[in-house]
């Protein structure tokens, strides 16, 4: 393992509301009284709104918050609707989501990913940069071809960055109840790290707390990103609690 923490993210999509943070308190007492707590992180991104709010709740319980995306621009400008790195800081985000195939279906580019990430970092965030092939990608048999050129590009001018997380995410995988085969996502997640030796690298795609115990024996994961699942506190604690079984 390339870390000493097992991290557990949670993408929240486009769902809740302030009503929503009200499950948060059966979170924060687990990872009190949780044996392992010192090897795990948890990160949370909800949408933009409930950043700040969510960032209060979970104040001194070492849970830590993210967001989902953010525009490219460092500074503030003329971009209706968008919401750039420093502002997301300054509301309580330490981490960012860049690059999830869901923007990447609604035309994010991988050179547009670069240039998020670069501003991410510059505005002291850490990022987590989502990587994954289609099912399409897949059947052609170029899934590390499509991962080594979006880590390529994605990461294009950016050297040895530790702030960098990478969640190998397939397409097929995200919200589909599918999850590849266990050598198959050992091999990829392998090749990732030969490629990119000082970021960890976690899975993201359909993990439930069925799955996770199969997703927990693959030795060479530094965690997990947890979209659907992690929106019920009962089954993302679930999730936390099968992987140390
Ligand atoms: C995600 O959105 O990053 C994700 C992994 O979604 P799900 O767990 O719902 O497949």
């Amino acid at each position: 393992m390339t870390n000493k923490y097992m991290y557990f993210i949670a993408n929240w999509k486009m769902f809740g509301g302030l009503n929503s943070l009200n499950s948060l308190h059966k979170i924060v007492k687990f990872f009190k009284t949780f044996k392992k707590n010192k090897s795990i992180k948890i990160i949370y991104c909800p949408p933009n709104i409930l950043i700040r709010p969510m960032s209060k709740k979970l104040k001194n319980s070492k849970i830590e918050v993210g967001a989902q995306n953010c525009h490219e621009n460092d500074t503030y400008g003329a971009f209706t609707g968008s919401v750039n790195s420093m502002m997301l800081k300054n509301v309580g985000a330490k981490y960012v989501i860049i690059g999830h195939s869901e923007n990447r279906q609604s035309g994010e580019n991988d050179r547009l990913i670069n240039l998020k990430i670069k501003s991410a970092l510059n505005s002291g965030l850490k990022v987590i940069f989502c990587i994954g092939e289609t099912l399409k990608e897949k059947r052609k048999k170029i899934t590390k071809k499509v991962l080594n050129l979006q880590l390529r590009k994605g990461l294009n001018k950016i050297k040895n960055n530790r702030n960098i997380i990478i969640a190998y995410e397939p397409v097929w995988s995200i919200g589909t109840g599918l999850i590849p085969k266990s050598t198959d996502l050992s091999d990829t997640i392998d090749f990732i790290k030969s490629k990119k030796k000082k970021n960890k690298v976690l899975y993201g795609g359909s993990v439930n707390p069925k799955n996770i115990i199969q997703l927990r024996s693959i030795d060479n994961i530094d965690g997990f990103l947890v979209g659907g699942a992690s929106q019920d506190a009962k089954k993302f604690i679930d999730i936390i609690k099968k992987s140390f079984n």
